[in-house]
């Protein structure tokens, strides 16, 4: 990607939070206040977190020793690598809505109280994103597919994957197998900072195109399904996506990233058959909501 596209992506961000003369945080309710938001004229390459020295350091540590603020931190530069790529949605109101609907499932999480914020990013693929600490991206293509049930589902499973830490943990382990002990960022400067730094964007690129540990994805369903169900959602809402997602064509270059970092959709409907056999079947059988339908409700 070039530094202007980069740049323009970041200016659109800025320009989507300045369009009304509100300020962001009253803009958006104070919904998306925890959002980095990449800032327009930062040099390129402008989603290249600021201290990639500290982010490898803090990555080096145990994970014991990752307390919650350094877990936000590391979540936090991450985010505005994702947001740098990609422009949030400009649908204002949809912005609003899958935040409340993110941060109401996430209070039925063990971690209540991480900063958790949900956006729509402005892309056609089908895809989800997480990072530590709490921030969850949908694409707008994955929003259009979905109905309600369905994206509390698929929000239940990346909130899963943030409270058991599955990101931190794959960022750990790929850190320890590809920086070693040579590159300590504190005794870093100049173009050896610029090497850190696009290390550290390879890293995360890695994270979010390789995908995640199978057994991990495993358990963010299972425990994603009953998070789901705790917070209100027919616990069906995301086998309903594994079935869409059985179904389309593997070369269908809007699901690629989703197909290509999850296990097969046939493997995860059998691991959640198995786990959640009828107990569930109670909650289930809520009549479908779209999500236009709850936007255009507000
Ligand atoms: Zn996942």
């Amino acid at each position: 990607m070039s530094r202007t596209t980069i740049t323009l992506r970041a200016a659109a961000c800025a320009a989507l939070l300045a369009a009304a003369a509100l300020p962001a945080s009253a803009q958006f309710g104070g919904l998306l206040r925890n959002l980095p938001v990449p800032i327009p004229g930062v040099s390129a390459p402008a989603a290249a977190p600021a201290g990639g020295g500290d982010l490898i350091q803090m990555l080096q540590q145990s994970l014991e020793s990752i307390d919650e603020p350094k877990e936000i931190e590391i979540g936090r530069q991450l985010a505005a690598v994702l947001l740098g790529s990609k422009p949030l949605h400009a649908d204002m109101g949809l912005q609003r809505y899958v935040n409340e609907l993110g941060r109401w499932i996430s209070l039925h999480s063990t971690r209540p109280t991480l900063p958790w914020s949900f956006a729509v990013i402005d892309d056609p693929g089908f895809n989800a994103f997480a990072a530590p600490g709490g921030y969850i991206f949908v694409t707008k293509g994955l929003v259009d597919r979905v109905d309600e049930a369905e994206l509390a589902g698929i929000l239940a499973h990346e909130i899963t994957h943030v409270v058991d830490k599955h990101h931190l943990q794959a960022l750990k382990s790929k850190a320890a197998a590809g920086f070693g002990a040579t590159l300590v960022g504190s005794q870093l400067r100049g173009d050896a900072r610029g090497l850190v730094q696009s290390q550290v964007l390879s890293l995360i690129r890695n994270i979010y195109t390789s995908g995640l540990d199978k057994g991990d994805e495993f358990d963010a369903d299972r425990h994603g399904v009953a998070l789901a169900a705790r917070a209100g959602f027919d616990p069906y809402g995301l086998p309903g996506v594994l079935q869409q997602l059985r179904t389309v064509p593997q070369d269908n270059p809007l699901f690629t990233l989703t197909l290509a970092t999850h296990p097969p959709a046939d493997q995860r409907l059998d691991n959640l058959e198995q786990a959640m056999g009828k107990r569930l079947d109670a909650f289930a059988g809520k009549p479908s909501v779209s999500i236009m339908q709850r936007v255009q409700a507000r």
